[in-house]
C-alpha cells in the first residue's frame, strides 16, 4: 500500500495535485502547506470565452426575471380554515415573485361551472381561488394558475368511460391511495375538452399570469394504458411509442399555450417536469417550446440517493433551456422512503437543496402542503425558507447565471435512459434496468465531482458543432442508443479536434433500438466487437497492465505501481485484439472457494481499453461498464483510471481550478456583474444517504481562473460569508482563496471589460 506521502512523491510530477489529493482518503486532513502546494501546481488554464452581450431587461419576458417562487399546496380543507392574508403575508415577507394558486381539475377551488369539476366539500360556493389571487396581486406577486389533469371521480367515469386509463383486462386504472379517483388518459378527450374548458373559465373570470399542470406529463416513466385509443398506438416502452407520446405532449402543450395567450400575449402554459436525465418527454423538443422548465424534484426520496440530485437536475435544465427560466421545487416537507407530507424536513437538507438550485443556475421554489391556517400545523419550515430567500434577494444579480463555464460535456442519452434493454439485451426487469442507467449516471457524476472537473450535460439530440465547440472532451457513459446522425455528428466533432471517452454498449443500438452488428462508433474509436456482453460470475475480470515496467508509461496509468492487474468492471463487451494494447482482459473466475480463485487463463489479447490519437483528438473506449461499477464499489483504481483518462483527453486544461480538500461540487457561471464560482460542500456522512443533519465545514479553497483579455476584476465577494476577499491578477489569471466553506459558498466576481 502506498501511503499518502509516497503517493504525492511518486505521482506529483505527472498528476495535477488537486485531483491527486481528491483521490485520496477524504478523512485525512491536509496541512496548509499541502493545500498551497496543490494550488501552486494548478493545471494549465485556458482562457474564458469573451463575455456575452447584455440582454436588454426591457424586452425580457416577465418570467425571465423571476428569482423566487413560493407555494402552499392547497388542500380541500383550506377554504374552511386558511387565513388568506397570513398566507400572502408569509410569501411576501419571503420576497417571492410568484405564488402558485390551485385551480385544479380534481377539485375546484372556485365556483366552477365546468361539468365534472367537482367543488371541494368545504368550498361552499366561496371564490377561494379569486380571493387568493387578489391577495397576491395586492402584494405585487405573480400568480400561476395550478391545474391537475391526472385524475377525476366516479361520476365523470360513469359519464365518460373513454376518459380513463385502462388495464389490459379493460378495467379502469385507479389511484392507489384514493380508489374513488380514476386515472385519466392523456390521449383521450379529457385533455382536449375538459382541461381547455377550465382554462377558458379561469381566463374569463380572473387575471392570472400563466397556467401550469401538475401530474402531467408523466415524469421519468411512460404511461401504460390499454384504452381504445392507446390500443392503436405502438406497444408501450418502444421507441415508436415514445415518439407518439412526445407528439401528443407537444400537441397538448401548444394547444394549452395558445389558450393561455387568448387572454394576454405574455401568458403561457407550462407543466410539471423533472426526472433528470430520464425525463419523460423528449427534452430537446420540449426545451425549444417551454417558456419555463418546472423541475418537480423536491428532495431525496429514496434511501440510497446522492445529495447532488438537485444539481444533476440543474445540469439537465441547462442542457435544454438555453438560459430560459428553470425552477426546481424544494419540499420543505418530508420527502423520503417514508413520507410525512405535513412535517418539516431537516433544515440542513432543505437548505442544501436550495443551495444546489442556485448553484446549478435554477430559480429556487419553496413548497409546503397546507393545512389549518393554510400554513400548516408544523410551522418550522417558514423561518428556514424566509431566511434563505431574504439572503438570496440581497444578491440577485450574482444569481443571474448566463453561461456555464465548463470544457467537458457529458452526453445525456435520454432515449437510452428510458428505453435501453440492458447489458447484452439481457432481459433484466424494468426496475433493474432503471437502476442500471441510474448507477451509470451516478458513477460518472461522482467521478467528475471528485476530480473537480467543470462539466455540462449535453442532450443527445443537440450534438451540433456550434454547441459542442466549447468542449475539449465529450464523455459517453454507456450511451447505448445512437442514431446514424448522432454518429456522424460525433465523427465531425472528433474531426474538428474534439476528444471522446465512451464505455461499454455505447452505440450498439440505433435510435429504434435495433441492435447493430458492431459498435456504432467502431471506426471512430478503432474497436470491433468479438461477442455479446459478458457479466460476472463470482470474481469479475481484471485488466492486465501490458509492459508494467516500461519507462514511458501511458498517462492513464499514472499512480498504478506495484501491481500487474487492475480491477475490470462488472460487465464487458469482448473486443477483437488491437495493436499494442495498454490493458488486456484477464477473464473472471471463481470467487469462492478460494482454492479456485485464480485465472484459468492469465493472459489474453482481448483489450480492456482502446486509446487513439488522431490530430489533436484523443479517444478512449472502455469495454466495461466502468462508471457504473465504480458507483457500485467505490473502487479507487476505477476512479483513478477515469480521472487519468479524462485528464489525458483534456490535456488537463481547466478554465477554472479549485484546489483544496473535501468533496465539493463546483459550478462556474458568467453573470451580469461578472462571474460566480459556486462551491457546494458535500463532505458529509449523509452525502449518499439522506438527509443532511448538519454541515461539516471545509478549510481553504484556492480558485484560479483565466479571464478573457481586457477583463478587469473589481472585487471578489463571498456571498454566504458576506465578506470581500483579496485577489491577485497574474496576467489574465485571477487567483483568490476562500478561507472556509460551510455548506455552500459563492464567490461573486465583479468584473468590467477594460
Ligand atoms: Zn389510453
Amino acid at each position: 500500500m502506498l501511503n499518502r506521502r509516497t503517493f504525492l512523491k511518486t505521482s506529483a510530477a505527472a498528476i495535477p495535485m488537486t485531483a491527486a489529493l481528491s483521490a485520496l482518503d477524504p478523512s485525512r486532513t491536509l496541512s496548509a502547506e499541502e493545500v498551497s502546494a496543490a494550488s501552486a501546481r494548478a493545471p494549465q488554464l485556458v482562457p474564458l470565452p469573451p463575455r456575452m452581450a447584455l440582454i436588454d431587461p426591457a424586452t425580457e419576458p416577465w418570467q425571465q426575471k423571476v428569482r423566487r417562487v413560493g407555494q402552499s399546496n392547497m388542500t380541500e380543507h383550506d377554504p374552511a380554515v386558511m387565513n388568506i392574508e397570513a398566507w400572502a403575508d408569509y410569501w411576501h415577507s419571503a420576497q417571492v415573485d410568484v405564488v402558485y394558486v390551485s385551480v385544479t381539475g380534481i377539485l375546484a377551488f372556485y365556483p366552477s361551472k365546468v361539468p365534472f369539476h367537482r367543488h371541494g366539500k368545504f368550498l361552499r360556493d366561496r371564490d377561494f381561488f379569486g380571493e387568493c389571487v387578489a391577495a397576491a396581486r395586492k402584494r405585487h406577486m405573480h400568480v400561476v394558475a395550478r391545474m391537475s389533469p391526472d385524475m377525476n371521480w366516479e361520476d365523470a367515469l360513469a359519464a365518460h368511460p373513454e376518459w380513463a386509463m385502462r388495464n389490459q383486462d379493460g378495467s379502469a386504472q385507479f389511484n392507489a391511495e384514493e380508489p374513488r379517483l380514476f386515472k385519466t388518459c392523456m390521449f383521450s378527450s379529457y385533455m382536449d375538452d375538459y382541461m381547455p374548458a377550465i382554462m377558458r373559465e379561469i381566463n374569463s373570470l380572473y387575471d392570472v399570469d400563466c397556467f401550469y399542470t401538475n401530474g402531467w406529463p408523466p415524469i421519468g416513466s411512460l404511461p401504460e394504458c390499454y384504452c381504445a385509443i392507446c390500443a392503436k398506438l405502438p406497444p408501450a416502452g418502444t421507441p415508436a411509442y415514445w415518439r407518439a407520446f412526445n407528439d401528443r405532449v407537444f400537441e397538448l402543450w401548444q394547444k394549452y399555450d395558445a389558450i393561455a395567450k387568448e387572454k394576454k400575449p405574455d401568458s403561457f402554459f407550462f407543466a410539471n417536469l423533472g426526472g433528470n436525465v430520464r425525463g419523460g418527454p423528449n427534452l430537446d423538443r420540449l426545451g425549444k417550446i417551454a417558456a419555463w422548465f418546472q423541475a418537480d424534484n423536491q428532495g431525496r426520496s429514496y434511501d440510497d440517493a446522492a445529495v447532488w440530485g438537485c444539481s444533476l437536475q440543474g445540469r439537465v435544465c441547462n442542457a435544454i433551456m438555453d438560459g430560459k427560466t428553470a425552477a426546481n421545487v424544494t419540499a420543505a416537507y418530508s420527502t423520503g422512503a417514508v413520507a410525512w407530507r405535513n412535517a418539516s424536513k431537516n433544515p440542513a437538507e432543505a437548505r442544501m437543496w436550495l443551495n444546489e438550485t442556485l448553484a446549478s443556475g435554477m430559480v429556487p421554489y419553496y413548497h409546503f402542503v397546507g393545512s389549518e391556517d393554510g400554513l400548516g400545523e408544523d410551522r418550522r419550515w417558514q423561518q428556514v425558507g424566509a431566511d434563505y430567500f431574504q439572503w438570496t434577494a440581497k444578491h440577485d444579480a450574482h444569481f443571474t447565471a448566463r453561461r456555464s463555464i465548463a470544457n467537458i460535456g457529458v452526453v445525456m442519452g435520454q432515449s437510452t435512459q428510458l428505453l435501453y434493454p440492458g447489458p447484452g439485451a439481457s432481459g433484466l426487469s424494468t426496475s433493474r434496468l432503471r437502476a442500471t442507467m441510474h448507477e451509470t449516471t451516478q458513477g460518472i457524476y461522482d467521478a467528475l465531482l471528485r476530480g473537480r472537473f467543470a462539466f455540462d450535460f449535453v442532450h443527445e439530440d443537440r450534438l451540433d458543432p456550434v454547441r459542442l465547440g466549447k468542449y475539449r472532451a465529450l464523455l459517453l457513459p454507456n450511451i447505448a442508443m445512437l442514431s446514424d446522425r448522432q454518429r456522424a455528428q460525433l465523427s465531425d466533432y472528433v474531426r474538428a479536434g474534439g476528444s471522446i471517452m465512451a464505455s461499454f454498449e455505447t452505440g450498439l443500438y440505433d435510435e429504434n433500438l435495433r441492435r447493430r452488428a458492431d459498435f456504432g462508433l467502431a471506426d471512430l474509436l478503432g474497436i470491433n466487437k468479438a461477442g455479446d456482453a459478458i457479466g460476472s460470475n463470482g470474481n469479475s475480470y481484471y485488466a492486465r497492465i501490458e509492459a508494467p515496467d516500461s519507462t514511458s508509461r501511458h498517462p492513464i496509468l499514472e499512480g498504478f505501481t506495484n501491481t500487474n492487474w487492475l480491477p475490470g468492471a462488472q460487465n464487458r463487451i469482448p473486443l477483437r485484439p488491437v495493436q499494442d494494447p495498454l490493458l488486456t482482459v484477464v477473464p473472471g473466475f471463481v470467487r469462492y472457494p478460494p482454492e479456485l480463485a485464480y485465472p484459468p487463463v492469465s493472459h489474453t489479447s482481448e483489450p480492456a481499453v482502446v486509446l487513439r490519437e488522431t490530430g489533436s483528438s484523443r479517444l478512449a473506449y472502455f469495454s466495461g461498464d466502468i462508471e457504473r461499477t465504480y458507483w457500485l464499489t467505490g473502487h479507487g483504481d476505477l476512479l483513478r483510471l477515469l480521472h487519468n483518462t479524462i485528464r489525458w483527453l483534456t490535456r488537463d486544461e481547466r478554465i477554472v481550478n479549485v484546489a483544496g480538500e473535501g468533496l465539493i461540487e463546483m459550478f462556474c457561471w458568467e453573470t451580469v456583474p461578472g462571474y460566480a464560482v459556486h462551491l457546494l460542500n458535500y463532505t458529509n456522512p449523509d452525502a449518499q444517504h439522506g438527509w443532511l443533519q448538519s454541515a461539516f465545514p471545509l478549510g481553504p479553497q484556492t480558485v484560479t481562473m483565466k479571464l478573457p483579455p481586457g477583463v478587469r476584476v473589481e472585487s471578489v465577494q463571498l456571498l454566504k460569508a458576506e465578506a470581500s476577499v483579496s485577489f491577485v491578477m497574474d496576467g489574465q489569471s485571477l487567483r483568490f482563496t476562500i478561507p472556509r466553506v460551510e455548506d455552500y459558498e459563492v464567490a461573486a466576481i465583479t468584473a468590467k471589460p477594460q
